[in-house]
């Protein structure tokens, strides 16, 4: 069976949530802004994740592919700055505001490439710890045919880009990928930045100390002069990821000392222990609520 009667099968569970999000969003003004990082290297921000294109001597690697109804701008932005087909596409975490373009993209003749664990999750369906709901299942059409477990490499003519996992982070199945000519670390939402807190899927196994973990992961590979791509947010560099780790720390510090006296959820979450690190990193009242929360139920 080819590409096209495969993705035919999946076709209504595909195009119902693609059909959902696009009342929400207007899609069609979204601008794909891409950031040269040296060595025919880019990073791209529209409308979700960040991604994270490499271009070698005869295919480009891609990294994250933000919502399926911005394929078409996202393949016309690649087409633009690398004349080459799209070989590999890494999924860093499951979410659709990184993964929506994975069955457009296959279509197109990529591989699709993630850990272990989040094709399990996608092949499963998963539930958000918050609020309930439920992701279904993806179309077979959108999940990796190429997995790992701890660490691998992928190589286009003249490129190389290593995959690692870190364990029960952002989701249980995260991936951050270490582009070493280039020195750009994508990190996919273990960095997650500008006026937020990350989100931890707690549901997908995620937590707090993991994150912390994450970002050391991440800071091995990162030197001063190191470009790192977060998964929301601005182009970083080491002094950021540095400020970002601490607010993780002081958040986990403030809901621990709470939790170690007792408190429930509710209690440590009308104790405010946040109020300040809230202010650091300029989120909402409501999302210092919602981080509290993940917080306590992963400690
Ligand atoms: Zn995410």
């Amino acid at each position: 069976m080819n590409r096209i009667a495969i993705a035919a099968l999946a076709g209504a569970a595909f195009l119902a949530p693609a059909l959902a999000s696009r009342a929400q969003t207007n899609y069609a003004a979204v601008q794909i802004k891409p950031t040269d990082l040296g060595r025919h290297t880019w990073m791209l921000e529209g409308n979700g994740g960040n991604i994270t294109v490499v271009e070698g001597a005869d295919a480009v690697i891609m990294v994250d592919t933000q919502f399926a109804p911005l394929h078409d701008k996202i393949k016309a932005a690649i087409a633009e700055l690398a004349h080459k087909p799209i070989r590999y596409v890494v999924d860093t975490h499951l979410h659709g505001d990184h993964t929506g373009g994975n069955q457009a993209f296959w279509m197109d003749g990529a591989t699709l490439v993630g850990q272990d664990l989040l094709k399990k999750s996608m092949a499963e369906g998963t539930t958000n710890a918050l609020s309930g709901a439920k992701t279904p299942p993806a179309p077979a059409a959108a999940l990796p045919t190429v997995t790992y477990a701890e660490r691998t490499t992928l190589a286009v003519k003249g490129r190389r880009v290593e995959l690692i996992h870190v364990p029960r982070a952002h989701t249980r199945g995260d991936t951050i990928v270490w582009i070493p000519d280039a020195d750009v670390l994508a990190t996919g939402d273990i960095v997650s930045v500008g006026g937020r807190y990350p989100n931890i899927d707690v549901g997908d196994g995620g937590g707090i100390e993991g994150m912390i973990a994450g970002v050391d992961a991440c800071l091995k590979h990162i030197d001063a002069k190191t470009k790192v791509v977060p998964g929301h947010g601005p182009l970083m560099d080491r002094e950021a990821v540095k400020t970002y780790r601490q607010v993780l720390v002081d958040a986990r510090d403030a809901v621990k000392a709470l939790k170690a006296q007792g408190m429930s959820e509710d209690q440590v979450v009308a104790a405010k222990p946040l109020a300040a690190i809230q202010t650091r990193v300029g989120a909402t009242d409501q999302a210092s609520v919602n981080f509290a929360r993940l917080i306590y139920k992963s400690l």
